[in-house]
């Protein structure tokens, strides 16, 4: 099939981009690099010795967005491309409405003008509010507690709305539990710019000596060692849950909902052990105050998605933990710094087959 993939330079991205290159896919990328570099696609490509069509495109510029649809025609989107750091949010929600939901509003729009009407949608447990009814199965309600979480509530909405006016669209709203690991290479994997809002990243960063000791945010939950809980699901298995929603939107219109998650949760300071036992190096941690809007325990119901699509997750944290290591150790400080977003198309094409 080929696939448009936006945001696919980016963490989840690159990890899917590889499974459809490796699956035979035809894929084309949009992304504006504003949190991604196209070193990320090179590598992608010389993993699966493929070629990718790499195009430097903002969703926010419909006119280009619009021409790269005539030009690629492609039969499916995997729409990726979005903000997703949640205290930039809430100084800045109008930043993240415009970026997302316009963002993805645009997109829908060239869809409809070449007539392309399968996309899959990267939404986010985050839509689950702060739901304390465990495990958290696709028709609990919906809420957000802050501006990234409302985006992608809105977003699910407007998707649903379009599937409704119009049966000829197949949609997968796909809720994300914690995405975590790296590509067993280590040459692909997530590379947060400044400090890492997420645990594992800054874990990782504590074990490679870049950051001195990781605060553990409240140790006095109602869990078993009264630290946060949350389903940490590995990247790779992430990634293959897109191809088999792709491929169940292939047979069903409408627009459907599946949690991507393990259905098991881990405890901040199992993560922390967990790293320490794998790296070998002290994680130094210090137990300080809650972080506001944070939930004691989170993790998924898994079983619509294994029924529907056959998907499971297979990789456990001892796992999440050994492949985030190897790319942390491979790549201490990161992609390099390439300043994609003036690239032409032109210039992509020649960096990634350099
Ligand atoms: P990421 O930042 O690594 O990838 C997002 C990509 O989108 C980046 O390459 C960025 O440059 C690009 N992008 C952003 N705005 C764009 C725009 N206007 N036009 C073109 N490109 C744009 O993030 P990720 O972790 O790979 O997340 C991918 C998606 O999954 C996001 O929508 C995110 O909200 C969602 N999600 C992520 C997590 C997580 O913990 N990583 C959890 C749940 C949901
Ligand atoms: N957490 C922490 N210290 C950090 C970052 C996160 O203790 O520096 C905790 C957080 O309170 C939550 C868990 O780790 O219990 C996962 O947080 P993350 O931000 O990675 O994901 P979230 O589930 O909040 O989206």
């Amino acid at each position: 099939m080929r696939v448009l993939v936006t945001g696919g330079a980016g963490y989840i991205g690159s990890h899917t981009v590889l499974q459809l290159l490796q699956e035979g896919h035809e894929v084309s990328i949009a992304d504006n690099f504003s949190n991604s570099s196209p070193e990320s696609v090179r590598r992608v490509t010389s993993l699966a010795e493929r070629s990718v069509v790499l195009r430097n495109v903002d969703l926010l510029n419909q006119a280009d967005l619009n021409a790269m649809f005539q030009d690629i025609q492609p039969e499916a989107v995997i729409h990726f491309a979005g903000l997703k750091a949640v205290g930039e949010s809430v100084a800045q929600p109008l930043k993240y409405y415009r970026n997302n939901v316009t963002g993805t509003l645009n997109l829908l729009e060239s869809m409809e003008s070449v007539g392309c009407r399968t996309l899959v949608f990267s939404s986010s447990a985050t839509v689950y509010g702060e739901s304390t009814a465990l495990p958290l199965v696709e028709s609990t309600p919906r809420s957000a507690t802050n501006p990234y979480g409302r985006t992608k509530l809105h977003i699910e909405e407007m998707l649903e709305e379009l599937a409704a006016s119009d049966g000829r669209w197949s949609i997968a709203n796909l809720r994300y539990f914690n995405p975590v690991g790296a590509h067993e290479s280590g040459l692909i994997g997530e590379d947060p710019q400044g400090i890492p809002n997420n645990l594992m990243p800054y874990v990782a960063q504590v074990a490679i000596g870049r950051r001195e000791k990781v605060g553990v945010f409240g140790g006095d939950y109602p869990t078993a060692d009264g630290t946060g809980v949350r389903d940490y699901i590995h990247v790779i298995d992430l990634a293959a849950g897109h191809l088999a929603a792709l491929d169940y939107l292939q047979e069903s219109k409408g627009a459907h909902t599946w949690n991507l998650g393990t259905g098991a949760g881990s405890s901040v300071l199992e993560v922390i052990d967990a790293f320490a036992r794998v790296s070998g190096q002290p994680v130094a941690y210090e137990i300080v105050d809650r972080r506001p809007g944070d939930v004691a325990e989170n993790y998924a119901n898994a079983e619509k998605a294994r029924l529907d699509l056959g998907w499971k997750a297979e990789r456990g944290l001892e796992q999440m933990v050994e492949d985030m290591w190897r790319w942390q150790k491979m790549n201490p400080t990161g992609f390099d710094e390439i300043p994609a977003s003036e690239m032409t198309d032109e210039e992509l094409a020649e960096f990634l087959g350099s």
